[in-house]
């Protein structure tokens, strides 16, 4: 699973999940965006139910990849552990990897239930170049990923000050952002 406020998805995390399936053999990856990230509380500018149309339009255009609702349904706060308890929940066979940015990793223990998350899934750091890492105390396998200088962040203030955001997202979310307006007088960090 690729979790991720996704607000919008955009090509800097596609690039991360091809390249992750493709090292792995992954059968799927899972996006998943979060309803609430726990250190971004209040800051979303999308609403949950347009940031997952957004992510189930990139999921169609490509068979490697899918998309779980499981966060928005459970509402609230997101915390990981309890996303991967309800996907192994749901899929008791399956072998999970959490994909996440290698500086996501090396913070790990401020996340909630850190030896837990390690049990239910092997976590996956996805380096990008010039980034060392620290040692890790917990299992991880690490990806070398393509760094795209792509941020949601960067997207939602293009789309506010009218610059083109065209093959820095899907073709569909940006279609989907200018059908809804979204970040047109969005907050901003
Ligand atoms: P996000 O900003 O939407 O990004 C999703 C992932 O893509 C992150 O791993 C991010 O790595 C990576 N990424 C973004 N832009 C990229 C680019 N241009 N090139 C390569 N990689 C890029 O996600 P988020 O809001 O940080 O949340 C990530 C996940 O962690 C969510 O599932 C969230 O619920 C979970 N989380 C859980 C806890 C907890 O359980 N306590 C706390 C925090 C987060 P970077 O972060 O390195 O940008």
């Amino acid at each position: 699973m690729l979790g991720g406020t996704f607000d919008p998805i955009h090509l800097g995390h596609l690039a991360i999940a091809s390249e992750v399936c493709a090292e792995l053999g992954l059968d799927q990856v899972l996006l998943v965006p979060a309803n609430g990230q726990p250190f971004k509380e209040g800051m979303e500018a999308a609403s949950p139910a347009h940031r997952l149309a957004m992510c189930r339009l990139v999921a169609e255009d490509d068979e490697r990849l899918a998309v779980s609702p499981v966060d928005i349904e459970r509402g609230g706060t997101t915390y990981t552990v309890d996303t991967l308890m309800d996907l192994r929940a749901q899929r008791p066979d399956a072998e999970l990897f959490f994909i996440t940015g290698a500086d996501a990793l090396a913070r790990l223990d401020e996340w909630r239930e850190p030896e837990r998350l390690t049990e239910l899934a092997t976590f996956v750091g996805v380096t990008r170049p010039g980034h060392s890492l620290v040692r890790l105390e917990w299992p991880h396998v690490l990806v070398e990923a393509p760094e795209l200088a792509i941020s949601s962040t960067d997207v939602r203030r293009r789309v506010r000050n009218g610059r083109p955001i065209r093959y820095l997202v899907p073709r569909r979310v940006a279609e989907y952002i200018a059908e809804h307006g979204l970040y047109d007088g969005g907050l901003d960090d």
